[in-house]
């Protein structure tokens, strides 16, 4: 069992170390979108509203100069609570803001991949954070496949419990693990070597398994079939042991650009080699179609194209017939989003997940380790 932060209760005077989803996209010093924050905040609210006072600790980008000053700033645009901004982690700048909080306030910690020992996860750095709080509350799911500090380390050291946009995360993975019957999942977007270990869990809980987008070159490759220059893993690939599978969905059609530069659709057996495959063919649309028609639930994660270079049709086609499906649908994965959001019909779907690598983590392999350290 994993225990949930209880929305019934007060929490006055109790020091809630909150690891919170930041990660927000930045042009220059500006967040240029707010949705992600948006949710985040609202769990925030609600703690300093019930009184608490609220450490939140979030990392953004990839450098360890990153800072998280320009979401502090956004941050403090969106909501009317007492919000200050720490400019350390576990220096002296945090150590007194946490010390001066009050019921109802907020201070928010900097950047917190800025310090070593949260990616190795060190012991030492995990209890200067852990001082910080009575209660350890993990938000983050989107950064929870990583065994760092603040994800597993913390939660090992205090009371700890998982926040709302977490729980609802982790619900509908779970949902996502046992589909109802007929299940159809629907995979895309590129690199086999990563999303392999995703399609193997697949075959093993779904009905059947459509694979689309540059993930399908593989299979086209195992068939025996000329796949020109279109985009294959370098490595070796065991996609010839997963076309034994009988789940497994794969196109019969694609969308081309051949060497004279021309869009172009054709049979998957009849690929030239100066062609490069951009998309899915209309065939194999409309036979997914028959089974998104008849599925009670459905999983869709990855382009079925190159969609930002023009190859949207059968991305679109495929957002728009699981948007439309009447059963429980759950979609997610960050250039699936990007699609979703030309259309603007995310709420058609039953849960979009913004948790990218830690949503095909936990489906691949039923768990992430910031969920375990919450067991
Ligand atoms: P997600 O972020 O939704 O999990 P991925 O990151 O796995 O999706 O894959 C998305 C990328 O795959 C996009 O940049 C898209 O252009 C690319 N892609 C999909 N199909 C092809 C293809 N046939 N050739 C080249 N790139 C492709
Ligand atoms: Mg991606």
């Amino acid at each position: 069992m994993v225990a949930e932060l209880d929305l019934t209760q007060t929490y006055t005077g109790v020091r809630v170390f909150l690891r919170s989803s930041l990660n927000v996209p930045l042009e220059g010093e500006n967040v240029s979108n707010t949705f992600r924050l948006r949710e985040s905040l609202s769990t925030i609210e609600f703690l300093a509203r019930a009184g608490a006072r609220v450490v939140v600790c979030a990392h953004i980008g990839r450098a360890k100069t990153d800072s998280l000053k320009p979401v502090y700033e956004a941050l403090k645009k969106e909501t009317s609570l007492p919000v200050t901004f720490a400019s350390d982690v576990c220096g002296s700048d945090a150590a007194e803001k946490v010390r001066a909080l009050k019921d109802g306030e907020v201070v928010l910690l900097e950047n917190v991949r800025q310090e070593a020992g949260e990616e190795k996860n060190d012991p030492t750095f995990s209890k200067k954070l852990a001082a910080f709080g009575d209660v350890y509350v993990n938000d983050a799911f989107p950064d929870s496949h990583r065994a760092h500090a603040s994800i597993v380390g913390v939660p090992a050291l205090i009371p700890h419990v998982m926040g709302p946009n977490f729980a609802r995360e982790y619900r509908a993975l779970e949902r996502a693990r046992t589909p109802e019957r007929p299940s159809l999942a629907i995979v895309g977007g590129a690199k086999l070597e990563t999303k392999e270990p995703l399609i193997r869990t697949l075959l093993s809980l779904y009905d059947h398994v459509f694979v689309g987008g540059a993930l399908a070159n593989e299979f086209f490759k195992a068939q025996g079939h000329e796949v020109g220059r279109s985009l294959v893993s370098s490595g070796p690939t065991s996609a010839q042991e997963l076309l034994a599978n009988s789940r497994l969905l794969v196109p019969t059609d694609v969308i081309v650009e051949t060497a004279e530069g021309e869009k172009v659709s054709r049979a998957v057996d009849a690929v030239m080699p100066g062609d490069i495959i951009f998309d899915i063919g209309v065939h194999s649309m409309e036979r997914l179609r028959a089974y998104a028609t008849q599925a009670q639930f459905i999983l869709w994660n990855g382009p079925m194209g190159n969609f930002e270079a023009g190859f949207d049709e059968a991305t679109l086609a495929v957002a728009r017939m699981v948007a439309e499906s009447f059963g429980v649908s759950v979609v997610g994965g960050g250039d699936t989003i990007a699609a979703i959001e030309r259309l603007g019909n995310a709420e058609h779907y039953t849960h979009v997940s913004s948790a990218g690598g830690a949503m095909l983590d936990y489906i691949a392999h039923g768990t992430i380790a910031g969920v375990e350290a919450l067991r």
